[in-house]
């Protein structure tokens, strides 16, 4: 191709900020990556739950179940973090001042009583717990936090039953427990009863038992729910919040019968008194952990008003429908009954988390449940199956199987988001969700993975604040993919073939060893393969710790450097041709291996597929025949390693490794690319490169570079074809995607024709609404595309479109329509409306909480908005553009595809 080539600079230094830019949305809106960002916990370090999924399962399940059931064996597992000065009689002094319970007493079942009383936001409380005495103990400390307790009685099961004198009971609030102190030990292996009473505020904050409210013809009307994971059932009722302590519960709820309610179980009894109060008791639970209780009280006729209206209806069959398909498939998976009554799915206005698994009584917030299928994308759809995949699977493990404490939550956040994208693929053949798993997970989690901030996979966890601080992301989808990078090649068998490997070298690797590297260490290595100029058809390979800012890497690891074991599948292949894979161990820092004949022309591809959690570099030769290649015959080289190659071009370049001008010529291949996924990866890449040059003075040939890329391909798929009153030509949905990830490019980087395609349909749809008030399911906006077309609208034409998309927001029910709506309204570049948006958002009973944050948020993100940008630009990038910008925009200049 003859495109002169620019030098690699010797200093890598590029912030670290880049990884930043993982949610960029660029001028387009960009949907919501994901939904589970901090639903997650930690790890553990053990080997073979990394290895085997299944097995591990059953595994757990039977290890937890003893831990529950045999009572004379306090909790095991992570009893390390436990405090030393344990007293196996009973006799510590103050047990309650540990981070954990003292584990003298098991609680077997909780009968608990609450009146609720929606009028003034309070409850009261009866409770009765049932416990077993495992080491003597005058002490019973239990979790409580903010309730007022009043009375309290203890009563021994013993040969003489009996009230137990108590000493005194108090509250200890600085490791939210109440402690009652008796006069005379409790005894191992007998039986108590403890009686409380108590009261509280359902509070305001979305934790423990809270309130929520919505809008029903212009009247604020209340729900109260509960949202106890991981440590807030103690805000509800006095018990031992620890998930170990697995116990039955009944939970019997009064309030008045203007509400109804509802709990983990199905009501057993339901009474109304005179004066309009309804008990409803709900049968009792299986054995579960404390924060998976719950109930809600809510006004349920509104739901029902709504569907008499004909105006929500329909909005949760989807979830419905799927949800009966996902129940069948995860009890055939699992080859376990669903083992309660019921499931219901309740959605909420508001809610801390996305959703919450709660057994049998799964809360979800409404944009992650309720769907119009007249007007819905098909993303939206995507993000709302996905979560409702996750809770389901939930039900089986998490609710039925608990791990022990929290350091080994990941296990069940970790198979339910690998269930995301199997139950997905089961109800959606279509979709090819194991595809999309590498640009939507693989390729994110290596961005943040590569910061210097990161951390190691697993890691201890003492205090309940660090409970909260690990969930975190990162650090949940990196373990994983580091276990999925072995188990999911089922197809291949690439475990079969690695211990072959290991085997035909005759070495003796040790397997906790090789995973021990990948969980205990940060980060992610980069392997670099080239040709050994000075040994014929040998290849030498490197491993070095992968970072975006070479400074962080001197200043923090040059007392220890990072080195992994590291299975590698390598192909070589010609314009025609790939050969089979074969698998290299690499587990030095450096070494060279005989690869078959290489000729010239022959290149090198490492990663076979993208099933290794690294980065693969080459020497700039074989970077450009790989180019060649794809210019040529794309399809030679798989579409994830087609998707792998961009991203790992993209962050190579950006952290040095590469020339900035390797990632502009491989886009040259995107008008001949014809599946989505790398689509997908270069536009992620492509936008996070333009929040970095959108600002400067040259930005235009960064922009019409990429337009070029885009544009041929853009034509050729055009817009979604429609007659008037005509439904949408279905395509398949990868063709679906790859339409809307051209147009919203060519969009997002200036296409005239895009931007006049969406004004006439927004005009159209004006002056169609002006005559008959149609709504959107009849108006010619593509449903996939309504997003673009809205904010398009709203940036480039004036007021009278704003106020009309304001009015549409502000009249529509549908929960997709008003998220679109919504994030146009904020696409505006005029200061005057945004400042209008925020402060009617802020003053304004129309906008629930929930959407009041996507306003801020996505006011925020847009550059002309009152929050300025220049500070985080400045410091987050200003390395890259010192460095690179300028030799960049020379490049720029005078090249363009051949
Ligand atoms: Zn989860």
């Amino acid at each position: 191709m003859g495109i002169e080539e620019l030098s690699v600079r010797n200093s890598r230094v590029v912030s670290d900020r880049w990884a930043d830019s993982v949610a960029v949305r660029s001028r387009a809106p960009e949907r919501h990556i994901t939904v589970h960002k901090r639903l997650i916990l930690a790890f553990s370090t053990s080997i073979l739950m990394l290895l085997v999924v299944t097995a591990i399962a059953v595994t757990l399940a039977v290890n937890f179940e003893k831990c529950g059931e045999n009572v004379a064996t306090p909790p095991t597992g992570s009893n390390r973090t436990r405090n030393r000065n344990d007293d196996p009689r009973g006799g510590d002094v103050q047990p309650w001042r540990r981070s954990r319970l003292p584990t003298a007493l098991w609680p077997r079942h909780y009968d608990l009583q609450l009146s609720i009383y929606m009028n003034n936001f309070t409850f009261s409380g009866e409770l009765n717990i049932e416990l077993e005495c495992v080491n003597a103990t005058k002490f019973i400390v239990l979790h409580a936090d903010r309730l007022r307790v009043d009375k309290v009685a203890v009563y021994s099961n013993a040969k003489k039953p009996g009230a137990m004198r108590i000493h005194r009971h108090f509250s200890y609030p600085q490791k939210q427990v109440y402690i009652i102190a008796l006069h005379r030990e409790m005894k191992p292996l007998r039986t108590y009863k403890i009686q409380l009473s108590f009261q509280a505020q359902i509070q305001n904050r979305l934790l423990g038992f809270f309130r929520t409210s919505y809008m029903l013809h212009g009247e604020r009307r209340y729900a109260a729910v509960t949202q106890f994971s991981p440590t807030h059932a103690r805000k509800a009722f006095p018990c031992f919040d620890e998930p170990v302590y697995k116990a039955t519960f009944r939970v019997t709820l009064t309030h008045d019968a203007f509400y109804r309610s509802v709990s983990n179980m199905p009501v057993e009894l339901s009474s109304l008194d005179r004066d309009g109060w309804l008990t409803n008791r709900f049968f009792r639970t299986p054995r579960m952990s404390t924060y998976y209780v719950s109930w809600a009280v809510c006004d349920f006729s509104y739901r029902e008003t709504m569907t008499h209206d004909g105006v929500m209806s329909g909005f949760g069959d989807y979830a419905l429908h799927i949800s009966k398909s996902l129940l069948n498939f995860y009890q055939d998976y699992f080859r376990v009954t669903y083992p309660l009554p019921k499931l219901d799915l309740l959605a909420v206005p508001k809610l801390q988390y996305a959703a919450m698994e709660n057994w049998g009584l799964s809360v979800f917030v409404e944009q992650k449940i309720l769907l119009d299928p007249e007007i819905v994308s098909s993303s939206y759809k995507m993000d709302l199956t996905m979560v409702v995949v996750h809770e389901i699977c939930h039900q089986w493990l998490g609710d039925l199987v608990t791990p022990v404490w929290w350091d080994e939550v990941w296990i069940k956040e970790g198979f339910a988001h690998y269930f995301e994208f199997v139950a997905s693929d089961f109800l959606f053949p279509g979709w090819k969700m194991k595809q999309r798993f590498l640009t939507d997970v693989l390729h994110e989690v290596l961005l943040l993975d590569g910061i210097a901030a990161s951390y190691p996979v697993s890691q201890e966890l003492l205090r309940v604040a660090d409970i909260h601080r690990v969930f975190d992301w990162i650090s949940y989808k990196k373990n994983y993919l580091v276990r999925h990078q072995y188990g999911n090649t089922a197809r291949d068998d690439l475990w079969n073939s690695f211990s072959q490997a290991v085997r035909r070298e005759g070495r003796d690797i040790n397997i906790k060893e090789v995973m021990d590297g990948w969980t205990l260490q940060m980060g992610y290595p980069v392997v670099t393969i080239s040709r050994n100029q000075s040994l014929e058809n040998s290849i030498s390979f490197s491993q070095e710790h992968f970072l975006y800012d070479m400074d962080a890497k001197i200043h923090q690891f040059s007392d220890k450097s990072l080195q992994w074991q590291i299975p590698l599948n390598l192909a070589v292949g010609n314009i025609s041709h790939i050969s089979s894979v074969s698998l290299i161990w690499i587990s030095n820092k450096t070494e060279t291996q005989r690869v078959g004949r290489i000729g010239e022309e022959t290149w090198l591809l490492g990663n076979i597929n993208q099933t290794g959690y690294f980065r693969v570099n080459y020497d700039l030769h074989n970077w450009r025949l790989l180019i060649q290649q794809l210019m040529i015959n794309p399809t030679i080289i798989s579409v994830e390693n087609r998707a792998g190659l961009l991203d790992d071009v993209f962050s190579l370049a950006r952290a040095g490794y590469l020339p900035q001008n390797l990632p502009m010529q491989i886009i040259c291949y995107l008008s001949k690319e014809d599946d989505f996924l790398p689509w997908h990866a270069a536009s992620r890449a492509l936008y996070q490169l333009d929040k970095l040059l959108d600002r400067t003075e040259d930005y235009s040939l960064f922009s019409n570079y990429v337009l070029q890329q885009v544009e041929l391909k853009y034509h050729k798929l055009d817009w979604p074809r429609v007659k008037a009153g005509d439904s949408f030509k279905q395509a398949t949905y990868h063709a679906d995607e790859l339409q809307r990830e051209v147009i919203i490019l060519a969009c997002s980087f200036g296409n005239k024709h895009c931007h006049r395609q969406a004004m006439s349909l927004v005009s159209e749809w004006l002056s169609t609404d002006k005559n008959s008030n149609l709504s959107p399911t009849l108006c010619r906006i593509p449903p996939s595309l309504r997003d673009v077309v809205y904010c398009t609208g709203v940036s480039l034409m004036d007021e009278d479109v704003w106020e009309f998309m304001w009015k549409k927001f502000q009249s529509s029910s549908a929960i997709s329509e008003k998220k679109d709506l919504l994030e146009a309204l904020t696409c505006s570049d005029n200061t005057f409306l945004l400042h209008r948006l925020l402060n009617t958002s802020l003053n304004s009973e129309l906008l629930p909480d929930q959407e009041l944050i996507d306003v801020l948020i996505h006011v925020a993100r847009n550059p002309h908005a009152l929050f300025s940008r220049a500070l985080e630009v400045v410091q987050a990038n200003v390395k890259w553009q010192q460095i690179y910008q300028e030799s960049f925009f020379q490049w720029l200049s005078k090249s363009s595809c051949v």
